[in-house]
């Protein structure tokens, strides 16, 4: 969701003809794109602000966006009084007003919802992956999670803003679109004849698409994994066989307190229709460790499930008590140094199941959508149908096909290798 309201800011640049630069020293402008569901990297805005003010040059027109900024609101200016705006994630179309009149300081940080879908300029250039929003906000008030304070309550965009939004990416570059949404498998949209639109009735329409290769969509709640939407994965080849369904704690109890009221048979239920559909389709999950009265042994049942389901490409992260939420009031808060052993563990357990995954598709051909060079300059970096990262040695003749059979040769933990089947 980030990088896609960042693209965004920087296409609001892009059209007033700035251009970026990687040196802060450099710049006319500087915007710090933030995220407060975890606090560390809440934390770190305040400090990386300090050092903007003093790196940059004395008249350039500096702010924050995103989550951290609608959560520290009017107090961010007096952290940084040489802030010239703070907007919050639903209100960083206003930034043209601070370009306009760079005298002028900007708050808002209202939660306004789907009014900034309307107001930002057109698109006029998609990148190969093309990020979609939509739906804004979430319903589902876990209680570890500022989501809903940051973001507010959950609104679906209508089924024609999001295809107009998804014929012009894929007329302008997008090969792979992402439907994005804080909780994107209950998009929902009711229009004014009474007809009901699901993001299955968006896959649908997408796949029409010759441009369009590729399809994916995150993050989905499990519950909302709704049959006409399993069915897309047996019947639309364009979607893609990986999807993150988040299920946070194999532990009934933890489930509970965190207010995701589904079971584990639930849950592994969904991933045999899943498995039914589209017998190759990998699963992906998010998992907080430490989550307030976790014990060992709801911990077990956390390693348990991820080797059960057998998940690839997952993240883990500490629990974290932030500002708003239930959890960060609940008794038997865990220490951190539990936290922190708890979380090497399941990494370590995640990583050996990538590992054994990565080496099974040892000589397979994969379609796969190239993604740019890798850190070296030297290979060519792809993203497997599963979302793994695969180097190819550059071809001959300098060519980097944008989708390209590729032989797998070999697999580690991280990435996998191979080498172009027509070349
Ligand atoms: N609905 C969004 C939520 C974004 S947060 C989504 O599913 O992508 C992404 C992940 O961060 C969550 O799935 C959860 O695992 C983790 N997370 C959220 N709040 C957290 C907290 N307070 N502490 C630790 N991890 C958290």
């Amino acid at each position: 969701m980030n990088v896609y309201d960042s693209w965004r800011i920087a296409a609001m640049l892009d059209a007033r003809d700035m251009i970026a630069t990687n040196d802060v020293a450099d710049a006319d402008i500087i915007i710090l794109n933030t995220c407060s569901v975890r606090e560390k990297a809440t934390n770190k805005v305040f400090s990386e602000l300090g050092r903007i003010r003093d790196t940059k040059k004395p008249d350039a027109i500096f702010g924050i966006v995103g989550c951290v900024a609608r959560e520290a609101g009017a107090n961010a200016f007096h952290r940084i009084p040489e802030l010239n705006f703070v907007l919050g994630p639903q209100s960083y179309h206003k930034l043209p007003m601070i370009l306009d009149d760079p005298d002028t300081r900007l708050l808002n940080i209202d939660l306004t919802g789907l009014e900034k879908f309307d107001e930002l300029p057109q698109m006029t250039h998609a990148p190969v992956v093309s990020y979609i929003p939509i739906q804004e906000g979430c319903n589902h008030c876990c209680t570890y999670c500022i989501v809903p304070y940051t973001r507010g309550r959950e609104i679906s965009r209508s089924f024609d803003d999001v295809m107009r939004d998804t014929t012009t990416a894929a007329k302008t570059g997008a090969v792979e679109i992402c439907f994005l949404g804080q909780n994107v498998n209950g998009y929902k949209y009711t229009d004014e004849n009474g007809k009901t639109f699901k993001l299955s009735d968006l896959i649908r329409a997408t796949a029409q698409m010759p441009e369009i290769q590729r399809i994916r969509f995150t993050s989905s709640y499990p519950t909302e994994m709704t049959d006409d939407l399993i069915e897309m994965f047996a019947v639309e080849p364009k979607l893609l066989p990986f999807l993150n369904m988040p299920i946070q704690s194999g532990s009934p109890d933890v489930l509970e307190r965190m207010n995701r009221p589904y079971s584990l048979d639930g849950y592994l239920e969904i991933i045999n229709k899943l498995r039914n559909a589209r017998p190759d389709i990998q699963i992906s999950s998010d998992f907080i460790v430490g989550f307030p009265g976790e014990t060992d042994a709801d911990f077990e049942q956390t390693l348990d499930i991820a080797r059960r389901v057998r998940y690839i490409n997952s993240y883990s992260f500490k629990y974290s008590p932030r500002p708003h939420t239930a959890a960060a009031l609940m008794p038997n808060q865990v220490p951190e140094n539990i936290k922190r052993e708890r979380l090497a563990i399941l990494d370590n357990t995640l990583n050996e199941i990538q590992r054994e995954f990565n080496e099974t598709c040892i000589n397979k051909v994969l379609i796969c959508l190239y993604e740019g060079a890798d850190k070296t300059g030297r290979h060519l970096l792809y993203r497997t149908p599963y979302m793994q990262q695969c180097i190819v040695a550059k071809p001959k003749d300098g060519t980097a096909p944008t989708m390209a059979e590729i032989k797998i040769t070999a697999a580690n933990r991280a990435s996998l290798r191979g080498k172009f089947v027509l070349y």
